[in-house]
């Protein structure tokens, strides 16, 4: 099945087989509207109002948009890109665009001004959806290099000037609530994303109608993200990288209510929301559950109906799912990328460990997870042989699937990152008899200390088990002897202290003395990418002659 070998198409010889309908993501938005045209879409508005409608609304604004669309001019193929929080337009935008075969590109709202330009001009977007609230960012970027040729759309519901820009309410209120939808190709793009540069360029992936619907029902599954109708659920992940984990195409599929928190995604907004929406699952990276932890602390709240908290984009530190169990709220680790639409794995206990004590159970729910069914992989040596399901031993991970991508958006030359019909991830990872992946680092953030790799997601996991530690960040830095040597930069949580040498001490009590960083830098906030991941990159350089004098 996983073979790379042409196909051999006997579909003709065997009369009377299924239809040949193809996948697109019509089949998800009109089930939608057959079957759960009464449930909620809740959506944070920029003055922090909440809207809501149901999701019969919906369908009717996403006719009136597609409808506006094709007014516009858009055709079949065209870009079409949107620069917004999560809210039911971005939603609608979600819909409309790639079901009258146009490709919606999610461009992220925190890039420089200089990348905004750069990702618009690459995608070749025609005309892009701005939140009111996000004009300023763009008119930065439009400083940089006036776009004229594009049509320019505010969204929302305060007045900002954005010259020869239409309005998103006026253009909807202007169209008929029905659309002749045309019958689409399961392979056409549907959603362009581009990676959010923590390695190098922005990389485009364009995810198909096809790999669309597979990848919802795949990462839908009870093993999976287990979503059902009766659930709240609120992507907190945002609609502007990686496809918000697939969530826009997942909840409406299966019915349950969908919560959109907009711009304020502060904790005490967002527990304020989650409570008064009775939000039942929410998802996003560690970076926003470290501050909603400490909120919940500082103010001793249990939620009253969130279950499942799923985490991923980066490692879920143990203190954060210990402190988050004490509340009543499981973690779903979860791992995947843009390359993978994006889910790969999710962490839920299996048969074999529905006995196993606690501590075994723990562990296993840290790690990142188990492969959802349409993932196939291979975790290979240096030798390019696999490694034992050990636990232990480490490989490079290359995966394979009918949402994986297999090469990235206008880059014509071969990478060797696509080989052999499988993508190779850049994450280092174990694998072990349980089918649980656990990712050791990402190929470029090992340290390499003498002959030895040391991973920097173990020890910022050991660090971040202190109490006084808010965040920390590990880099490998040049040293002269060893040719590097790990450096922690450090966040300590408000009102706390420790000085470096008793933290050098605490983590020599629980790591192998060689894998004690060098030195640990206090730094009162950690630089983060657009999407609230470590930026590695700038703590390397600012911190590349750190070491220079050790001996
Ligand atoms: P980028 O960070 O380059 O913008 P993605 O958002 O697609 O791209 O990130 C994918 C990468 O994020 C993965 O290859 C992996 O290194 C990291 N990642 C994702 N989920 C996890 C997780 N649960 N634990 C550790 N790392 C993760």
């Amino acid at each position: 099945m996983q073979s790379t070998r042409p196909r051999l198409d006997l579909s003709a010889t065997i009369p009377g087989t299924m239809m040949d309908v193809p996948l697109t993501i019509r089949w998800i938005f009109e089930h939608n509207q057959r079957s759960h045209a009464s449930r909620e879409v809740v959506s944070r508005e920029d003055d922090g109002s909440i809207f809501r409608y149901t999701y019969a609304d919906f369908g009717a604004r996403v006719a009136r948009l597609a409808n506006a669309l094709v007014e516009l001019g858009i055709r079949p193929g065209d870009r079409v890109a949107s620069f917004g929080w999560n809210t039911h337009r971005h939603l609608e935008l979600y819909y409309a665009v790639p079901m009258i075969g146009a490709v919606l590109h999610t461009t992220n709202i925190r890039l420089f001004p200089e990348q905004v330009c750069w990702v618009f001009e690459h995608a070749g977007d025609k005309a892009i959806f701005v939140d009111a609230s996000l004009v300023p960012a763009v008119a930065r970027a439009l400083a940089i290099r006036p776009a004229s040729s594009r049509q320019f759309v505010v969204m929302g519901t305060s007045q900002v000037e954005l010259p020869g820009a239409l309005d998103y309410e006026e253009l909807l209120a202007a169209q008929p609530a029905e659309f002749d939808w045309p019958d689409l190709d399961e392979r056409s793009g549907a959603i362009l994303c581009y990676t959010s540069a923590t390695t190098g360029d922005p990389k485009g992936v364009v995810f198909t109608h096809r790999s669309t619907v597979l990848h919802a029902l795949a990462a839908g599954m009870a093993d999976g993200l287990g979503v059902t109708q009766g659930d709240v659920v609120m992507p907190v992940v945002p609609m502007f990288h990686v496809n918000a984990w697939g969530v826009p195409f997942l909840i409406p599929m299966v019915g349950a209510n969908l919560v959109l928190p907009g711009a304020k995604l502060d904790p005490s907004s967002l527990i304020e929301l989650i409570e008064r929406e009775g939000v039942t699952i929410s998802l996003g990276v560690p970076t926003v559950w470290l501050a909603v932890r400490d909120e919940l602390e500082r103010r001793d709240l249990r939620f009253r109906t969130l279950k499942r908290l799923v985490i991923g984009g980066s490692a879920v530190p143990p203190s954060l799912f210990d402190d988050l169990e004490k509340r009543g709220v499981r973690t779903m680790h979860a791992w995947g990328m843009t390359e993978m639409s994006p889910i790969g794995t999710a962490s839920l206990l299996t048969a074999q460990l529905a006995g196993a004590p606690w501590e075994v159970q723990r562990a296993a729910l840290l790690k990142q997870g188990r492969f959802t069914p349409l993932v196939a992989w291979k975790i290979l040596d240096d030798n390019g042989v696999p490694v034992p399901r050990d636990g232990k031993t480490a490989g490079a991970l290359w995966v394979r699937g009918p949402a994986v991508t297999r090469s990235y958006f206008r880059v014509d030359e071969a990478l060797p990152v696509f080989n052999d019909g499988y993508f190779m991830t850049g994450d280092v990872c174990t694998i072990d008899e349980f089918g649980y992946l656990q990712l050791v680092d990402r190929t470029k953030d090992l340290v390499k200390s003498g002959g030895e790799w040391i991973s920097s997601v173990d020890l910022e996991n050991t660090i971040m088990g202190h109490p006084a530690v808010r965040e920390a960040a590990v880099i490998g830095v040049a040293h002269p002897k060893w040719v590097e040597r790990p450096i922690a930069v450090v966040a300590l949580r408000e009102g706390q202290s420790v000085d470096e040498p008793s933290l050098q001490a605490w983590i020599g009590e629980r790591v192998v003395k060689w894998q004690i960083p060098d030195r640990v830098v206090f730094v009162d906030a950690i630089p983060r990418t657009g999407v609230g991941k470590f930026l590695k990159r700038e703590l390397r350089d600012r911190y590349k002659d750190l070491l220079d004098a050790a001996k």
